[in-house]
């Protein structure tokens, strides 16, 4: 079957043998057929539905991960390897649609899979970028960012002809729907909904990535989150962000309709669940159509504040979300008076302004109006949860106790485990059966193996095998050189002080000095980073091109290359993910505790066997009690304390500079003669200067120790059979963390899909 419709496709468009196409026509090919194969599974039905709404999907590439969940993918490879093809090198050719920033848009993937996975009710909700997260290019050792298209002439794109109006005040607009097939691991399919406006115009980009913001007609699917430094930047977010929550509510009712079921149950029947605020207009818009629909304005605010939960995500200010009126007036002026007597009702009720909806300079809180009117508010990892409700939204959280619930983030173990490490799942199944690939919590079989010598050294060679393949792929596509018998070290995520990719280069300069003075470590390492800085973001900015200096300077130092590799890959994506997460040994999660929310990248590493070396904080919280203090570096100081730095404002850097002279040999390094040769002055002048008179995020303060762990770590690498039993170890407690397990708490306490 497979293998006759393969060449017949093959042979109808391009007149070729399987033999003879090339990659790109073959890749070409497997797509068309998988849709095939997609369109033949039964749509997952039910009473009541969810609807994952998300400014970001960030699903990476999907030609692999659809034929593992059908079960197909080693028959087409089989086939393909018959052919003398090579499916590995076919997916190469897929564009990847980085429809996402980050960590928050690979989770809302994560969860549509293991949602069809559990074969659970519920699509996902989001808008059409048709340029996905900046390409990142290094020009003279700086990010330079250029337009990342996806769509090509075939794509996994469906048009369902499927449109509706969406008013704005001076305009209407067509939204259009177009659909992805979401399919699960073994089970039917679901979908993702994406928006699109008919008339983008992708000829009113200039250069880079800028645009005019003003023509809201031809830019408002153009970009994922334009920069929104200025004005216009914000006021198309507002009209993104309105766009996808008006044609998501219309979806919605129209689906009710259509379901025969009666707008006033339509808790009963819909589960809405609002990723971070950016979808949370859908509160007064849905208020706004069921007053439409005949629905009295109480009893539609009492429905959707039974239809409507709202995950946080972060607790960064400057990430909450709050509109100016004004804003909003000038972008979708008919929900305005909605949201305004929302804020009425609930200043009525409460005095405290903390918890008010909009406050004294006119900006409407959106996560506010999601806690008052929706029926629960999570948070994603337990540590995280805990903040909200005792510090950060502690005013609600006194209001509202049994709102709050957490639901600890995962990763679908389909792509992070099955799809990017198969010598790995053969390992596990070898050992332990095939049934963790449908629950998780098997993996805690392999503990039996913990003392098994043979099963530890072969752990340690498909480690090696997979540092061999990220080499060869590195080497191949980024003209990078890396030695597979070193240690790698690896930090991969967005650019952020909070995240302190800044403490991990001064680590690279302790370590640099270090074998200067003589000091070799006794394995080589190699210190990875990836990470893409918002385009805005000038302090991120200085932090990579601080790094890619450090990478320049060591890797011309002849006395030192051979020890320390510093090596940043360019255009940090989920398929560059895929490949450096099977092949680390150390995974580097060392944000200032409090500050990363959860962390997924966390889980991924442990997952493929990687020791981590971080702080008490996010999910390595719950990683450090599931493996033990044996099996993980853990270092800093504790969010207690961070947080009461804060709040008493009594953390200086520039004492820690002042008074300790070995982190002041380090950050003076960043200015030194041989740096400034290399780097441009004016950015580590300026990097310089904020890690000792601002620092907002503590690097100093946990610096050395980080170091000294650090050293723990690699010394402790040199037992490579102790170290093999951490790796599995870690491999076994990693069950806990499937997005299998969250969404079947999101359903058994929120959603309650029946
Ligand atoms: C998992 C993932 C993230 C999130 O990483 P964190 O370390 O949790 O911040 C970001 N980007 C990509 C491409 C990912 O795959």
């Amino acid at each position: 079957m497979l293998e006759e419709r393969i060449a017949e496709l093959v042979k109808n468009r391009y007149h070729k043998r399987v033999e003879e196409a090339s990659d790109k026509e073959l890749y070409e090919v497997l797509l068309c057929y998988t849709k095939e194969e997609l369109s033949r599974l039964p749509r997952i039905e039910g009473e009541k539905k969810l609807y994952y709404i998300s400014a970001e999907f960030l699903i990476g590439k999907l030609l692999s991960n659809n034929l593992i969940n059908l079960g197909i993918y080693e028959e087409a490879e089989a086939f393909l390897k018959s052919c003398g093809r090579s499916l590995c090198a076919i997916e190469e050719a897929e564009p990847e649609p980085s429809l996402g920033n980050g960590g928050l848009g690979r989770l809302a993937a994560c969860f549509l899979d293991s949602i069809a996975t559990l074969g659970l009710c519920g699509d996902g909700i989001g808008l059409n970028y048709h340029m996905g997260l900046f390409k990142q290019v290094f020009e003279e050792h700086k990010q330079q960012e250029y337009p990342n298209p996806w769509m090509e002439e075939e794509s996994w794109l469906l048009d369902t002809g499927v449109s509706f109006q969406v008013p704005f005040r001076d305009f209407t607009l067509t939204s259009r729907m177009y659909d992805l097939d979401v399919s699960g691991y073994n089970n039917g399919r679901n979908r993702l909904h994406l928006f699109d406006v008919e008339s983008v115009d992708e000829s009113i980009i200039e250069d880079g990535i800028t645009f005019d913001k003003t023509q809201v007609a031809k830019n408002l699917t153009l970009f994922l989150y334009p920069d929104d430094s200025d004005k216009a930047g914000n006021l198309l977010r507002i009209y993104q962000q309105y766009f996808m929550v008006s044609s998501a509510a219309q979806l919605i009712l129209k689906e009710c309709k259509d379901r025969g079921v009666s707008l006033r149950k339509l808790h009963e029947h819909v589960a809405i669940q609002i990723n971070d605020t950016h979808p949370s207009m859908v509160i007064p818009e849905l208020i706004r159509l069921l007053v439409q629909e005949q629905i009295d304005f109480n009893e539609a605010v009492e429905i959707v504040q039974k239809t409507c939960a709202y995950t946080n995500h972060t607790i960064l200010a400057e990430a909450l979300e709050k509109w100016p009126l004004s804003y909003l007036e000038q972008v979708a002026p008919q929900i305005v008076p909605i949201i305004k007597e929302l804020d009425l009702r609930m200043k009525g009720r409460y005095q405290d302004p903390k918890v008010a909806i909009i406050d004294d300079q006119n900006r409407v809180h959106m996560a506010h109006m999601d806690i008052h009117y929706g029926y629960s508010v999570n948070g994603v990892a337990a540590l995280h949860t805990d903040i909200l409700k005792h510090s950060e939204l502690k005013p609600f959280y006194d209001i509202y106790p049994e709102k709050f619930n957490n639901k600890t983030n995962g990763i679908t173990f389909r792509r992070w485990l099955l799809h990017c490490n198969r010598e790995l799942t053969a390992w596990i199944e070898k050992r332990i059966g095939s049934g963790f690939k449908e629950n998780a919590e098997e993996l805690e079989g392999l503990m039996a193996f913990a003392g098994d010598e043979a099963a530890l050294q072969s752990l340690l060679e498909v480690k090696q095998q997979k540092k061999q393949e990220l080499a060869d792929y590195l080497e191949k596509t980024q003209d990078l050189i890396l030695d597979p018998k070193s240690i790698y070290d690896i930090q991969i995520k967005r650019l952020h002080e909070y995240k302190r990719q800044q403490m991990n280069a001064l680590y690279a300069i302790y370590k640099y000095l270090k074998i200067k003075g003589g000091e070799k470590p006794k394995t080589p390492i190699t210190m990875i980073f990836g990470a893409k800085a918002a385009p805005a973001y000038l302090i991120a900015k200085d932090i990579i091109h601080l790094i890619l200096c450090l990478q320049e300077l060591i890797s011309n130092d002849p006395e030192v290359s051979p020890y320390l590799k510093v090596v940043m890959v360019e255009n940090y994506n989920v398929t560059m993910a895929e490949h450096l997460i099977p092949a680390c040994d150390i995974s580097e999660q060392i944000s200032l505790a409090s500050k990363e929310a959860s962390g997924t990248g966390n889980m991924k590493f442990m997952l493929n066997g990687a020791v981590t070396l971080g702080t008490e904080d996010g999910a390595n919280v719950e990683i450090h009690e599931l493996v033990g203090d044996d099996n993980i570096y853990i270092f800093g100081a504790s969010s207690e304390r961070v947080m009461a730095h804060y709040e008493n404002h009594d953390y200086r850097a520039a004492d820690y500079y002042i008074e300790d002279e070995e982190i002041r040999t380090l950050l003076n390094f960043i200015i030194s003669p041989e740096m400034m040769k290399i780097g441009d002055p004016y950015h580590l002048l300026r990097i310089h200067a904020e890690l000792i008179q601002k620092d907002w995020f503590m690097t100093l303060l946990d610096v050395k120790e980080y170091i000294q762990v650090k050293e723990k770590a690699y010394e402790d690498y040199e037992e490579r059979l102790r170290w093999s039993k951490k790796m599995l170890v870690n491999i076994a407690k990693a069950g806990y963390f499937s997005s299998d397990r969250t969404i079947a708490q999101y359903n058994q306490d929120i959603w309650k899909l029946r």
